[in-house]
């Protein structure tokens, strides 16, 4: 046997992964595409990834957190929810939780940094993870014995249990046989940073606006300019996504600054321009004979209500505690009975979210007449229903 356990994927999910795992008498193997540098070093990627409050305690737990400078953590104090052009907004403040904030935003190129540098960390400790990099799983097989993978440099490799941690269009999950259920929404998403000159007040909005939907993730000021900062995202068609990314700078702004109504005032492009499209997955089954799969592996989410990485941290917790309690019970790690338990815990934890998330983008992006009468009730509804904004302030903040 090489390993105790594969990770295929080190991407946030697998790298938080083989760090939880760490120090526990496991042998770790861990196989990433991407080569060393591009770990090291992850460029801006555009997205701002909003933290529940319970992501932030494993996040500190596994000595990410400190890891990331604090000034490039904002706090997320309150969430906004607007429709159509009406000034009116479902407000989910963070008094309907139990802290100043909901929770927190972060970089996502920062968290795979900091992911990757408590790996380091945890392998000078405890020797107990090998880094393969710049080499493709290309097959994975699994018997009652043991499970493998074939890399493509033609190395095989052995273990216990394999993880699938290689992204929501997991190829080792397919070569597993795992079927998915698949939501092409059609559209493509585009982030990046701007400046703009009203202030935000660190609130995140969602604006599901007639033809299109706009997201405003708060940030903390400019470290240049100290100018008001926050993550945008612009939900269209990808014809109209990729001319925006095409546009110039200037005609960008203005352009941008219309759509969101100069409710920030000017709006300056202050990153790069990346765009993605958008898919949900949710896989039939989250494990196999001696397989499991991890972070979007498990649930590749629809970022509208921003629970991607927070469920990549579930998978990472509940894998954890699952193959901690077999492994001190003398059991085998990857036996049926441990990683149905697994899935069971992530199932629960994520499936209504994915589903729900799911039914307001069907309702949200509807446009006739109709729709936009009943779009705009839900709301004003929604808004009037204490319970619902705590229960939604209580999944903002995870606890
Ligand atoms: C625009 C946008 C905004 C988002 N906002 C939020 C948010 O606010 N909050 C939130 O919680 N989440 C958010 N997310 C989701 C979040 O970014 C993802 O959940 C998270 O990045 C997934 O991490 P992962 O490690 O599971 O997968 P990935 O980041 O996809 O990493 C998979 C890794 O596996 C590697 N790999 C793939 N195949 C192989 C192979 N065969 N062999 C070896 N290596 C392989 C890849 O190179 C990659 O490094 C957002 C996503 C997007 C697109």
């Amino acid at each position: 046997m090489d390993a105790d356990i594969i990770i295929v994927g080190g991407g946030p999910a697998g790298l938080s992964l083989a760090k939880s795992l760490s120090g526990r008498q496991l042998q770790i193997v861990l196989i990433e595409q991407q080569a060393l540098a591009q770990l090291e070093a992850p460029g801006f990627d555009g997205r701002e990834i909003a933290l529940t409050q319970h992501s932030a305690a494993l996040m500190k737990e596994l000595g990410l957190w400190d890891l990331i400078a604090p000034q490039a953590i904002a706090p997320l104090r309150d969430a906004k929810v607007m429709d159509g052009p009406a000034l009116f907004s479902m407000v989910i403040g963070h008094e309907l939780g139990s802290r100043p904030e909901l929770g927190w935003l972060v970089s996502n190129h920062l968290i795979r940094q900091a992911a990757f540098q408590a790996v380091q960390q945890a392998i000078q400790a405890h020797q107990d993870i090998t880094l393969i990099t710049g080499e493709k799983v290309t097959e994975v097989r699994a018997d009652a014995d043991d499970a493998g993978v074939t890399l493509g440099d033609g190395r095989t490799l052995r273990a216990r249990l394999v993880i699938a941690a290689d992204s929501r269009f997991s190829t080792t999950r397919r070569a597993m046989g795992i079927s998915a259920q698949m939501h092409d929404f059609g559209k493509n998403m585009l982030v990046c940073c701007m400046t703009h000159d009203k202030p935000h007040d660190f609130a995140a909005w969602e604006w599901f606006g007639y033809g299109q939907t706009l997201a405003l993730l708060p940030m903390n000021p400019d470290p240049l300019t100290q100018a008001h900062r926050a993550s945008v995202v612009i939900t269209l068609s990808s014809r109209e996504i990729e001319r925006l990314v095409q546009l110039d700078e200037a005609a960008f702004n203005l352009e941008v600054a219309q759509r969101f109504s100069q409710r920030l005032g000017g709006m300056r492009l202050v990153s790069t321009r990346h765009s993605y499209p958008l898919v949900s997955v949710f896989p039939d089954r989250l494990v196999a004979t001696r397989f499991a799969c991890a972070g979007d592996a498990a649930v590749g989410m629809h970022p509208v209500t921003a629970h991607g990485f927070n469920f990549g941290l579930l998978s990472v917790e509940g894998l954890t505690r699952e193959i901690s309690l077999a492994q001190s019970a003398g059991t085998d790690i990857g036996a049926p009975a441990v990683l149905r338990r697994y899935e069971r815990g992530q199932k629960r934890a994520t499936l209504p979210l994915y589903w729900m998330t799911r039914l307001v983008i069907e309702i949200y992006t509807r446009d006739s007449t109709p729709a936009k009468l009943v779009r705009a009730a839900l709301l004003r509804l929604s808004d009037r229903m204490v319970p619902l904004k705590k229960s939604i302030a209580l999944s903002l903040s995870g606890m």
